[in-house]
Order: structure tokens, then sequence, then C-alpha cells
């Protein structure tokens, strides 16, 4: 039996050798070179692959995401029914996620973009003193992502709240949940960073309504996904103030293209997706620990919950 990879050709070979250096006796094929579909009983797979495509293979027993996202997968049409779908929880995925908030918090905190200005002009000028204390956070999502990075932001001395689906209880984070939740953490919202899922219930969430009800002059951190934001909402905030700045790590499409606004918006910080990348080094022994799982039918771990959408 054996272990099908798919991504791009050269992190399919990292994926291998991790995959191999937790288990050796791992049969390994990549894509496209499946072999025998009969062969194949799990698929690790990232966002380019088909799902329509895993069909193929008769004895496939559990998909697993490269990533601890999975949109990706459960768009039309879906996984074959009846799979199970796992995704990364990962400990240096979720570091590097919280780092990556930290850097743009603290950037907009600590008046960057401002100072890069001045600087580019020659001025010398001091602005007012930020005030960690009274700058308020609101984290959309309180999931492994959301909870890491609000430790961060505590540890720091920042006031933090998180918004979540079901109530939830974070130490030393103010939660909400709900459609009335979301309204009063985002009055309160001074930087507002996204760490949801995208799903129905999700998609398009961050949009004029959302942006106008938070503090003027707030901050928009999407470390999440692209299709949470509505772009034109956004632009339309950046324009009238009502948004101060954004720090943007996913988009839609991706990559962006060259002529879209965004790469060149003085108010809008941008990495290519790049907040939290996968290590398959790390990742791999949670692979191998639910394909060896799936192969006892023990319980699997990471399981995305179809009917919530991740
Ligand atoms: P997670 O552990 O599943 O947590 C998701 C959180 O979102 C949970 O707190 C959940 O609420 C909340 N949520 C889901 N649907 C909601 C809704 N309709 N209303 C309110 N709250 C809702 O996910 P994670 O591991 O933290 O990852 C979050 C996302 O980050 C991933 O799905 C992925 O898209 C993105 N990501 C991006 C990068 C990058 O490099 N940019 C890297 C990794 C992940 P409950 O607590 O009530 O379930």
């Amino acid at each position: 039996m054996a272990v099908l990879l798919s991504t791009k050709a050269a992190t399919m070979e990292m994926w291998r050798d991790a995959l191999l250096a937790v288990d050796p006796s791992l049969e390994i094929r990549m894509f496209p070179d499946a072999g025998d579909p009969a062969d194949i009983e799990a698929a690790v797979v990232w966002t380019a692959h088909d799902m329509a495509e895993l069909r193929r293979y008769p004895n496939l027993k559990l998909i697993v995401s490269m990533g601890a996202g999975v949109d990706h997968l459960l768009r039309p049409p879906g996984p074959p029914p009846g799979i199970p779908v796992a995704r990364l929880v990962d400990r240096m995925l979720t570091s590097q996620m919280g780092e990556w908030v930290l850097l743009n918090v603290l950037r907009f905190h600590r008046q960057d973009l401002d100072y890069r200005q001045l600087q580019a002009e020659k001025t010398w000028l001091e602005l007012p003193a930020p005030v960690t204390a009274e700058r308020r956070i609101g984290i959309l999502g309180l999931g492994e992502l959301g909870t890491h990075a609000a430790g961060m932001l505590r540890a720091i001395g920042f006031p933090v709240m998180g918004w979540t689906r079901r109530p939830k209880q974070v130490a030393g984070v103010e939660t909400f949940h709900g459609a009335e939740g979301l309204a009063a953490m985002a009055a309160r919202s001074d930087i507002l960073v996204c760490l949801l899922p995208l799903t129905p219930e999700t998609r398009g969430i961050v949009n004029a309504q959302l942006l106008g009800a938070l503090p003027h002059g707030a901050f928009l951190i999407n470390g999440a996904r692209g299709g949470h934001v509505v772009d034109a909402d956004l632009m339309a905030a950046l324009d009238s103030g009502q948004v101060a700045a954004a720090a943007l790590d996913v988009f839609t499409p991706e990559p962006l293209p060259p002529e879209h606004p965004w790469w060149t918006h003085p108010r809008v910080v941008m990495t290519p997706h790049a907040a939290s990348i996968t290590i398959p080094s790390s990742a791999a022994p949670q692979v191998v620990e639910n394909l060896h799982r799936a192969r006892t039918g023990q319980p699997l771990i990471n399981l995305v919950d179809f009917a919530a959408g991740y």
C-alpha cells in the first residue's frame, strides 16, 4: 500500500524524505506517478490537487491537507464520499503564525508605516507614544492559531479579545461568539486580526459592515484566507481612513496579479501567503500517526468536521 503526495515538485521531495524519516517502510508515490490506483491508501495533498482525481483510488482510507486550512479540499466536488480528511495541527505552523501576527501588530502599534514615511521625507518628528495596555486587539477565530497568537500578544501587555463559533473560554482573553458577539468585539477592536477558517459562514466576513463597526482608524491583519475579505470594501475603508492600514498575507486570487492595487497601496503591507509555511519534517509524524491509525481502525487525529466546514 502507498501514500500519494501532491504539491510542487520540490516540496513533494521534502515531504517524501520527511515521511520516510519517520517510517522507512512507507511506499511513497509522487503525483502524477501514482502507479496502480489500487495501491493508494492515503493522499497527502495541497491546494492545487483536484478532488475529483482522488475518486480514482478504490482503497483510499485517508486524505491529509498539507496545511492547517482545508477549504481547498472541501469545495465542490469535495473529497470522495466517506473518506475522512485530516488537517495539520503543528507547533511550527502555529508559532510562525504567532510571529507574523505579532510582527504586524507591533508594526501598526509602533506607527512603523508613519515612521518609514517620515524617514523617506527626512523629517525628524516624534509621534505620540503608543500605550500597549490601551491598544485593544480583537481576534476572529480562537482555534490553534488564534489562541496561540492571543497568548503572545497578552504576554507583552495587549488587551486581547477573541471571537468563536461556539462559546469558548481562554485564560486572559475576553471572548465573544455569534453575530452579536462579533459586533460587540468589533466596536472595541483597535486592531482586528482574522485567523478564521474559510467556510460558507465566514466567506466575505470582513466586509463594509464589519469594517464600519471598528473604531475609526483601526487596523486590519488578515492571515487566514483571501476569501474572508471583500477587497472593494477594504479599499473603501482605507480610502476613507476608517481603516488606517492593513497587513495581508492571503488574497483573491493567489498569486495576486501584478495590476492589483494592493501591491502598491501605501497603507497595505503584503506577504505572499507566507505567514506560516508547513515544514514537512515537523508535520510528518502526525501524518504517519494518522496513517497507522487508519490502517488499524483507531480514531484519527486532527479530523475535519465536514458539517462545520473546518
Ligand atoms: P482551527 O483550530 O480550526 O480554529 C478555527 C477557529 O475559528 C475556531 O476558534 C472556530 O470557532 C472559529 N470559527 C470557525 N467558524 C466560525 C464562525 N462561523 N464564526 C465564528 N468563529 C468561527 O483553525 P486554525 O488551525 O487556527 O487555522 C485557522 C485558519 O488559518 C486556517 O483554516 C487557514 O485558513 C488559516 N491559515 C493560514 C496560514 C497562512 O500562512 N496564511 C497558515 C495556516 C493556516 P470554535 O472555537 O467555536 O470552533
